[in-house]
């Protein structure tokens, strides 16, 4: 079927949120639905011909391996696994998160709540919200469903950002995908506190024809809409892709469809460019 893409297009992205893990059967396959390929060299194209900048890996390896990886255009996060969390693991994991956050292309930690039985307000992440705040470095938080049936939702709500962010209101937080699907609770948790953002990614998954998309849950969208717009603050939302989820040029127009025309700039580029690239 021929796929509708909007002509008019933001002229200079940053993805906010993907995961780049290249030669991982599972991420191969999602790839391939979404219409990719999951390679360094096709991410690079795919990047270019979108206009994508520069993208932001939500750091989805242990904290002392495969940086290196990266190439230029990608900066990351550190992830915080179960792992690293467990009490005797504790010292080491941190130790090696400190040292992540003083490489330049380290821009931020990456918690996974809800895939980690652990409270945001729990002793172990304390340290971590304490690191950001001395390099001057967000945390970006894993928020709403989860890709597995095994993690746990009531670690993931967004309104536990909120104890956290008014607890460290010198850190900035990133809460991913907006919550979904709790979205009112996650624009409440935006209009209160000025030192949380959200990204906009993972909010459907694989291919999308909007047309087609706009009429089975244009209630979704209108949901979308409606909470991004309540919140007003265009500062505070970013675009990403939760690459390789979803095919990158489709993903962009259904993002459009949600900002007013007027805030692309600082959706799709700005406000990245901020939180993350000119941290620390
Ligand atoms: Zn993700």
């Amino acid at each position: 079927m021929e796929r509708h893409i909007p002509t008019e297009r933001p002229e200079r992205v940053i993805d906010a949120h993907l995961h780049f893990q290249p030669k991982n059967p599972h991420f191969d396959a999602i790839a391939r639905t979404a219409g990719h390929e999951n390679t360094a060299a096709h991410l690079e194209r795919a990047y270019l011909e979108n206009a994508v900048e520069h993208g932001v890996v939500m750091g989805n390896r242990e904290l002392v391996k495969a940086w290196r990886e990266y190439p230029p255009t990608l900066s990351f996060c550190a992830g915080v696994h179960q792992h690293a969390l467990e009490p005797e693991n504790r010292e080491a994991a941190l130790e090696a998160c400190e040292s992540q956050l003083s490489n330049p292309q380290c821009v931020g930690i990456k918690l996974y709540a809800g895939y980690c039985a652990v409270p945001l307000m729990d002793g172990a992440y304390i340290p971590y919200y304490e690191l950001a705040e001395r390099y001057g470095k967000p945390v970006a938080v894993h928020m709403g469903v989860t890709a597995s049936p095994r993690a746990l939702l009531k670690y993931c709500h967004p309104l536990l950002i909120d104890e956290a962010a008014t607890r460290f209101p010198r850190v900035r937080f990133v809460m991913c995908h907006f919550g979904n699907p709790w979205l009112m609770d996650a624009a409440a948790v935006l209009e209160k506190n000025d030192n949380v953002a959200a990204d906009l990614s993972g909010l459907l998954s694989g291919r999308v024809d909007l047309d087609e998309y706009r009429v089975r849950l244009g209630g979704y969208m209108d949901q979308l809409r409606t909470w991004v717009a309540y919140v007003e603050r265009y500062d505070a939302f970013m675009f990403g892709t939760d690459w390789p989820l979803v095919n990158l040029s489709e993903y962009i127009a259904f993002i459009c469809e949600l900002v007013p025309r007027e805030h692309w700039d600082d959706v799709f580029y700005g406000n990245a460019r901020r939180v993350y690239l000119s941290a620390g």
